[in-house]
């Protein structure tokens, strides 16, 4: 009940401790009054409430304002356990381990590929493989997974897929040093033998989109935005491999958890001492599948950047990646929780990072504006890049949300909406919609998702992420 619910600030409500005796910490909820109200319609305030049951949580539980109901923990949730003891749970990362975002730029304007925006998302659509359990070209040895998932998007790098520049523009440089292939079983190895450069299906997109709005000229700027200027978005994760991971080790530490007598108030929780055999068993794999995602965005973007050269002439100039984001994982973060310094085991599940200027990690052509922070809308409305803040730091543990989120589930929108009605309707727009399938399209019609504007508005007006430009959809090829 609303009556629950303390206001902190316009945009920040809480659910105290003492709501629940199992509740180790506060649930906090970052949202705009409205958008807290749609909240309120289904689940996930109650799992967040589980959430801060986890044992090790510290300082909050938290949600973004794109947060829906999701497997256990919701989607667009944050939850930070203590170093080394504290619990790890898959169900807070979730099944596609390192699901992502990444943002590729081009030196070509809206006016330039006009006439060619059709051909280029055939082209597109053509080059890069999509749809369910859908294989791509390159077959892996076990030799060679083994090396994918030690090494990530290096991989494909230097097997002649991906550009050394890339690196340096992705979270972590696209790879995880803790991965170890041997955590790694061979169902999910198999799985993943023919799926690199593939995007899946459904939720996961390719898409092509010009700048209609900047807001910060200075970060945009560094960031190599400007108005009117054509980028491609590829948003998907570790497919079957991540999935089989998620899989595997949700069964193993089921089994476990009674063991270190650690308690949950849903199953679907299922969590064990991050230091425990179990713990550092998935984490490793965990990060395997991490590896394994950020080889497959590099390769579609060398299958986008195929279909680029097609249509543009090999002399045009080629995708530069502005910045990859994972936004399903966990990882070995300093914070401060209470005033003191504190290693934490960040579960962001539907959740990135958005650090402030001077963070260690980004490039050094970012370091002076903060981390790129990349939201995607819809395939009918827009997205964001926004910039990470130092207010981030201090509120959600260097967190922002990863979309719009969903608002009507995969089987009501399919009720709601017919789909070539809508592909045509945004064709008419000016967007080009190819899918595997009229069920994909309907599942993700812009209805389908809250309105981005409000999310993202809440986003900025917290000061957690600053609005750096805006997106507009010309191509979108869905999974
Ligand atoms: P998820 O990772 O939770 O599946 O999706 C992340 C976000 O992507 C969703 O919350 C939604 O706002 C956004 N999204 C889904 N489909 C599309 C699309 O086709 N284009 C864009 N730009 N965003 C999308
Ligand atoms: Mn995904
Ligand atoms: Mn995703």
């Amino acid at each position: 009940h609303k009556t629950d619910i303390n206001k902190v600030t316009d945009y920040i409500w809480e659910i105290p401790k003492s709501f629940r005796p199992a509740m180790r910490v506060p649930a906090r909820v970052l949202a705009s009054e409205p958008l807290l109200d749609d909240i309120m319609g289904d689940r996930s305030l109650v799992q967040l409430v589980n959430v801060a049951s986890l044992p090790g949580i510290k300082g909050a539980a938290l949600v973004m304002p794109d947060v829906h109901e999701g497997y256990g923990f919701p989607i667009g949730g944050v939850a930070a356990t203590i170093f080394p003891d504290g619990a790890i749970s898959p169900g807070g990362i979730g099944y596609d381990i390192n699901c992502g975002v990444r943002l590729l730029t081009s030196n070509l304007k809206r006016d330039h590929i006009k006439d060619k925006t059709e051909a280029l998302s055939k082209e597109m659509y053509a080059q890069i493989p999509s749809g369910m359990g859908k294989g791509g070209q390159i077959r892996l040895s076990e030799q060679e997974m083994d090396q994918v998932l030690l090494k990530g998007a290096e991989w494909a790098i230097e097997k002649g897929y991906g550009k050394k520049e890339d690196l340096a523009y992705m979270e972590s440089n696209g790879r995880l040093q803790d991965a170890d292939p041997s955590l790694v079983s061979a169902m999910a190895k198999k799985r993943g033998t023919d799926q690199l450069g593939t995007i899946g299906s459904g939720n996961h997109f390719v898409e092509v989109d010009y700048i209609e709005e900047v807001y910060d000229e200075t970060i945009a700027k560094a960031y190599g935005l400007c108005k009117d200027q054509i980028v491609v978005m590829i948003h998907t994760g570790s497919r079957g491999l991540g999935h089989q991971i998620a899989t595997d080790y949700t069964k193993q530490i089921i089994t476990a958890m009674p063991r270190y007598g650690m308690q949950v108030p849903d199953r679907e929780l299922a969590c064990v001492p991050f230091n425990s055999i179990e713990g550092q068993n998935y984490f490793k794999a965990m990060c395997a599948a991490a590896n394994y995602a950020w080889c497959n965005r590099e390769i579609i973007s060398w299958e986008a950047r195929k279909a680029w050269a097609n249509i543009f002439g090999a002399k045009v100039e080629p995708l530069k990646l502005m910045y990859d984001l994972a936004h399903n994982i966990a990882k070995i973060e300093t914070h401060l929780v209470h005033g003191e310094k504190a290693q934490l085991i960040v579960h962001r599940k539907g959740a990135t990072r958005a650090f402030g200027p001077g963070f260690k990690e980004l490039p050094q052509d970012y370091k002076a504006v903060g981390q790129p922070v990349i939201i995607p809308g819809s395939m009918g409305t827009f997205s964001f890049v926004l910039a990470g803040t130092p207010i981030s730091e201090e509120l959600t543990f260097g967190s922002c949300c990863h979309g719009a989120g969903r608002r009507l589930s995969r089987t009501a929108a399919k009720k709601q909406v017919n789909a070539p009605v809508l592909q045509e309707k945004l064709k008419e727009k000016g967007i080009f919609v190819t899918a595997g399938s009229y069920k994909g399209i309907a599942e993700e019609a812009p209805i389908a998702y809250k309105d981005v504007n409000m999310v993202v508005q809440t986003i900025s007006d917290s000061g957690i992420a600053k609005k750096v430009a805006k997106l507009r959809p010309v191509a979108v090829i869905k999974g």
